[in-house]
């Protein structure tokens, strides 16, 4: 990627700069561009050699776990999801999943939790998912019905969640479910459910526009010990908000990476391509387009960047969070678009970066809350503000 000047924004610090830099050669070497037909194999794959090179060190908190900070570095997650999703977008989803998956435990766990899982997921020994959404409440996350009942030292899950992702490879899910404390949002509980806990099964697997481990589980008597529960009872709805905050922002990240890669193929694509006896990059309509896609995507780097520092300051950051995840989605979709148009015939075929790259940004911008919601978001902290 030519223009880099991004790095040298007042955001960052001299280890997410030197981060970039190591990553970008890492996975330009290791990562680009690779596919398989197998998913689950390839992401397993994906995971091992992440936690090889020490990259999933980054997505857990806590050097005493494994961690590469004591705590959450969002500027450094944002920075390799936005990095990996430029050479390969299984390879930032295998990061990202790592993180979104253990978040609960970096943020909420106790000493015990945090021994028994984190060093194993930065290690990449572990893989890990994140268990929020369910048939009818996707959304409208308040309205879950999966319902977690004490009993004794243990609680007894019953339910069912869907979408999610790693579902069927995760060697642990972060599940939310309704403990009944009081209605809606504040009695909802979260909980560490190992893959072969008794009860537990994976009930579907799920095919989507860009392939990646997804399914829908399903918990009948499933019985956890009480201390997989993170945090207080009923504070479930505050551990998810709390996780993601960090990964929100980081869905902007990742979709930044790829409108870096649609703008770079266009670039080259535009100068290299003669018609009428000059190149694409010559009609001013182009340009237009170019310029269009370059603005893009500088505006949705500002607010990533925005958020992910205003994070790490320890600062509230739901309204920034929304606006990057917004405004960074749809762009990259707009950027992306304009880059298929720019490679005619060639943009639409199968498995060319641009294809690709078209099937994997449409998801973005339904997950972790579809665009609406972060509207919703945005007014709502707009109007109490006022
Ligand atoms: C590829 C993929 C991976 C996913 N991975 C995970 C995962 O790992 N873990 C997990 O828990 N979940 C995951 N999800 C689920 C995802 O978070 C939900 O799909 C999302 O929250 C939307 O919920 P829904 O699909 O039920 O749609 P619905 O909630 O039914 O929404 C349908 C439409 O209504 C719109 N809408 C919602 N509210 C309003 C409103 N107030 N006004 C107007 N329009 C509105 C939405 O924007 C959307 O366009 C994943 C989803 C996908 C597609």
């Amino acid at each position: 990627m030519g223009d880099k000047s991004y790095l040298e924004w007042p955001f960052f610090e001299a280890r997410h700069t030197a981060l970039e830099r190591e990553l970008d050669a890492w996975a330009a070497e290791h990562v680009r561009d690779a596919h398989g037909s197998d998913t689950d194999a390839q992401c397993r794959a994906l995971v091992r050699a992440l936690g090889e090179a020490g990259w999933l060190r980054h997505a857990v908190g806590g050097t005493a776990y494994g961690g590469a900070q004591d705590a959450i570095d969002t500027r450094a997650i944002c920075l390799i999801r936005e990095t990996l999703a430029r050479h390969n977008g299984l390879a930032d989803f295998a990061f990202a999943m790592q993180g979104l998956g253990s978040g609960a435990v970096s943020l909420f766990g106790s000493e015990a939790n945090k021994q028994a899982y984190l060093a194993r997921v930065a290690k990449g020994e572990a893989i890990a998912a994140f268990a929020l959404s369910e048939p009818q409440a996707g959304s409208d996350v308040a309205a879950m019905q999966c319902a977690a009942v004490r009993d004794g030292d243990a609680y007894i899950l019953d339910g069912e969640k869907t979408w999610i992702s790693n579902g069927g490879i995760a060697d642990f899910y972060v599940v939310f479910a309704r403990t009944g404390e009081q209605p809606g949002a504040r009695g909802i509980s979260a909980f560490i459910v190992d893959q072969d806990a008794p009860g537990f099964e994976i009930a579907e697997r799920i095919n989507v526009i860009a392939p990646h481990p997804l399914a829908r589980l399903k918990f009948s008597g499933c019985r956890i010990p009480a201390g997989q529960r993170l945090g207080e009872a009923g504070q479930g709805f505050k551990v998810a908000m709390a996780t993601l905050d960090v990964f929100r922002t980081s869905v902007a990240a990742a979709s930044l990476g790829f409108a870096r890669r649609a703008l770079d193929e266009a670039l080259a694509h535009a100068q290299g391509r003669k018609m009428f006896g000059q190149t694409l990059a010559d009609f001013q309509l182009t340009q237009a387009k170019l310029a269009q896609m370059a603005t893009g995507v500088d505006a949705s780097a500002l607010l990533t960047y925005r958020a992910a520092w205003q994070r790490d300051q320890g600062r509230k950051v739901t309204r920034e969070a929304a606006m990057a995840k917004m405004t960074a989605t749809e762009t990259a979709q707009q950027v992306i678009d304009a880059a298929v148009q720019m490679f005619g015939g060639m943009g639409v075929v199968s498995e060319h970066p641009v294809e690709r790259l078209y099937r994997e940004i449409r998801a973005l911008r339904i997950y972790e809350g579809a665009t609406e919601v972060q509207q919703l978001i945005i007014a709502r902290e707009l109007l109490r503000e006022g």
